[in-house]
């Protein structure tokens, strides 16, 4: 049996982009794109808030600083959050074989989905990673529905 990935210092990774968008005044959601040998391909962070661009998600943001890639299946994007519908999306497009999540509690996106669809999902429940956030809607729960789409 091959061995697994070590998620753990691969969500410090998106967990440290998170802090940055948090000291940056952003939402505080990082990601980052791994190769399953261990290679970080690209990190990012969430910059609605920073950029006034609705389109930068963790995910998108460590996904373009990627690169082109020549295949994704070997590839794990490690966000702080379960990935909304539109990072979902990005995921079955380009046919990422694993997403780990930080956590699902603050919002649980399209990993039901994902995983439907053959996508590994993995869900640390991480309690840095749902505090931070947490504490972050209910702060700015105005933000956050944008952010998500809702009214
Ligand atoms: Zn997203």
């Amino acid at each position: 049996m091959p061995s697994l990935p070590d998620y753990g210092p691969m969500l410090d990774t998106a967990l440290a982009e998170a802090r940055l968008g948090l000291a940056e005044g952003g939402i505080p959601i990082g990601a980052a794109l791994y190769h399953r040998d261990g290679r970080l391909l690209g990190r990012g962070h969430n910059r609605r808030v920073q950029e006034g661009d609705p389109s930068v998600h963790g995910e998108t943001d460590a996904f373009r600083k990627a690169g082109r890639q020549r295949g994704y299946r070997d590839t794990i994007m490690v966000t702080t959050l379960a990935p909304c519908w539109y990072c979902s999306g990005l995921v079955r497009q380009f046919g990422i074989g694993t997403v780990v999540v930080g956590e699902s509690v603050n919002f649980a996106g399209g990993i039901d989905w994902l995983r439907e669809h053959g996508v590994e999902v993995v869900d640390l429940a991480d309690q840095r990673c749902i505090a931070m956030l947490g504490e972050w809607i209910a702060a700015n729960p105005a933000v956050w529905n944008e952010d998500i789409g809702e009214d």
